[in-house]
This record gives C-alpha cells, structure tokens and sequence, in this order.
C-alpha cells in the first residue's frame, strides 16, 4: 500500500521523543518535512510555519500537530481547509468550541481528524476497560502527581490562558478514565490552586461522578517531589483494580495482568492511518470538557508564585 506523506508540526520534546521514531518505525507513513518556528529536524525539509510547509509540499497528505496547544487549531485549520487529514496531539486546543470548529471543516473536506489521547492507547488500559464492563463500580480514585520541573523544563506556555497547567498531564488521567468506566462522567466540584503568576493551577481536585452517581475523587498535582504517581484504583464488586504507571500496568486484586508490548505512540499512529483509509472523524472531546469544566466550575485558591 501507498506510504501517507506526514509532515510534524511544532518541533519540540514530544515531536522528538515520539513522533518522530514513531514514524521512522511506521511503513504506513513518510516523514517527508517539518515546521516549527525554530526547530529544524536533520536529514528532513525543514520550514518556518505551516503556511510555507503546505505550499512547498504540494503532495503531503497528513500533518501532526505537536505545537503548544495555544497554536494548534490554527494551524489544523490551515492543514484541513487544503485537504489534509490532521493529527491533533492533546490536548485538542485551547478551547472547545475552537476544536469543533475543526471537526465541521474535516467533515466538509472528508478528511480525517484525529484528536489524540495518547494514554488511551497505554497497553493495559483496554485490559482494564474490558474488566470494568461488567462490573458494579463502588468507587473511583485518581492519583496523578508529577514534579513539574523535572518532565516540563522551561515550558512557559503551561501557565499561559490554554496552557492548562497540571491538567496538561492531568488530562491523561481523564483520558484513561473516560476510557474505563462506562457510562458518561460528570464534574460535582473542584478545587483549583493558582499561583499568583500563573494563569493556568499548579493543583486540583475534582469530584466526579458516573451515570449512576458513583463518586471519582481525582488528586492532580505539579509539585510532587520523590516517587512521581500516576495511578487509577477502582473498587468494584469484584474486587479492586489498579492502573498504574500512566495506564502501562495493570493489577486486578493485586495479581500482575499480562498485556500486549505495543507502545502508545505506534498503536496510535496505526489507528491515526486506519482513520486517513477510511477519511473518518475521531474527536472525543469527553477528558477536555472535565478539564473545561473544573477550569469553570472550580473554586480558586490562590497559592505562592511558581518559579521554575
Ligand atoms: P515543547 O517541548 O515546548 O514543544 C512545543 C513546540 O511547539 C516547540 O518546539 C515550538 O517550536 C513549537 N511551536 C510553537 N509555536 C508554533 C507554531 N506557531 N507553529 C509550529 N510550531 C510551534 O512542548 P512538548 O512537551 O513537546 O508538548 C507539545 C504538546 O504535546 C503539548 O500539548 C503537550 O501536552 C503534548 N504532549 C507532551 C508530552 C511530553 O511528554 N512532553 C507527552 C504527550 C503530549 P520551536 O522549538 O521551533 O520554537
């Protein structure tokens, strides 16, 4: 088959981490150029902005959008309005209503647009949701505590307005938890801790509740120092299940389950390529309206200044 003509956009750690040796790695897809204001890639054409990118590679048929989110509706505007299937990394964008502004464009373009939870595709989430279907929920409790100095150096657009601060990581725990437990989930309160120069919490706690009112109490934190936590337990009727390491393992009544090795990064891709085939939408906006609402909703706190 046709390998996709890709090109990344916004160059940073993400695009360099995954992206990149993802697409190295995928036969479904050709990293042909990038575009990012500063940032060149060696060995591959390299452009300024999109606009210019789009021009000069007349025959690209996808982007992935690896920006700051501040900037990447625009810039999936501009891909979509040419007839090119996008690749949105999360979250989204820095509003709601600017993403489904994208899903009408893609819609009438028939193009693929692809809003991607990269957690989702963590190898034991879907072990977790599978056991979770047929489960009486009891209750729900998320611990995603992470030092922001340590995985976000010199990240200044995190505490801008749409940089979300600790829901940048905190939106993967969404992600997940929209993933596992059926059923629509709704935000009850919030707790939102600000520091006095930043725009976006450093801390949050959420409550929520599933479709039959059963509570998730969700602890998200940018300051933790020592063992870094990234954890989802649900109590069930059937005993306890623990998600752990970013949804890479899973424990059900504290025995080990075995799961496939596929990373995130290419179990994305390949599904990112099974959406361009078909030229479908995938826009799951369920973790950004959680973050949306807390972000509305919450009680604010103010809190000392970050500096980093
Ligand atoms: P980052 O290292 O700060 O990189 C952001 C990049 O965006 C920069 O390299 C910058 O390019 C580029 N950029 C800024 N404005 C642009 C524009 N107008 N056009 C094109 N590129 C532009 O941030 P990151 O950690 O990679 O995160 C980027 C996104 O990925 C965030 O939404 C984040 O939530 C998500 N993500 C991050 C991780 C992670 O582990 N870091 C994991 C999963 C998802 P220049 O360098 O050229 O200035």
């Amino acid at each position: 088959m046709k390998r996709i003509k890709i090109a990344i956009v916004g160059l940073g750690k993400i695009a360099r981490d995954q992206h990149v040796p993802t697409l190295a790695a995928n036969d479904a897809f050709e990293l042909v150029a990038v575009a990012s204001p500063h940032s060149k890639l060696e060995g591959v054409p390299s452009y300024s902005n999109i606009e210019d990118l789009l021009q000069a590679v007349p025959d690209l048929s996808a982007v992935a959008l690896c920006t700051t989110p501040q900037v990447r509706c625009e810039a999936a505007r501009h891909a979509l309005v040419q007839g090119r299937h996008v690749l949105l990394e999360k979250p989204p964008g820095a509003t709601v209503s600017e993403v489904l502004a994208l899903v009408e464009i893609a819609s009438q373009k028939s193009v693929a647009l692809f809003a991607s939870w990269h957690s989702r595709h963590a190898r034991a989430v879907e072990p977790a949701r599978a056991w979770l279907a047929d489960r009486e929920i009891r209750r729900v409790t998320v611990t995603w505590k992470e030092d922001v100095r340590i995985w976000h150096p010199g990240q200044t657009w995190i505490w801008k307005a749409g940089g979300l601060g600790v829901f940048d990581p905190g939106i993967n725990a969404l992600s997940i938890l929209t993933r596992i437990i059926p059923g629509t989930l709704t935000l009850k309160d919030a707790k939102l801790s600000y520091p006095s120069n930043c725009k976006t919490p450093i801390a949050a706690r959420l409550l929520l509740a599933d479709s039959r009112g059963v509570p998730a109490h969700v602890e998200l934190d940018f300051l933790q120092t020592g063992p870094q936590t990234w954890d989802i337990e649900v109590e069930t009727d059937a005993g306890r299940l623990l998600l752990s390491m970013g949804g890479t393992i899973l424990k059900i009544n504290d025995s080990f389950v075995a799961t496939a090795q596929e990373t995130e990064y290419s179990s994305l891709y390949a599904h990112f390529a099974t959406l361009i085939r078909a030229r479908q939408i995938d826009v799951d906006l369920a973790p950004f309206r959680l973050a949306t609402d807390a972000l509305l909703y919450g009680q604010r706190l103010g809190v000392e200044p970050f500096v980093e």
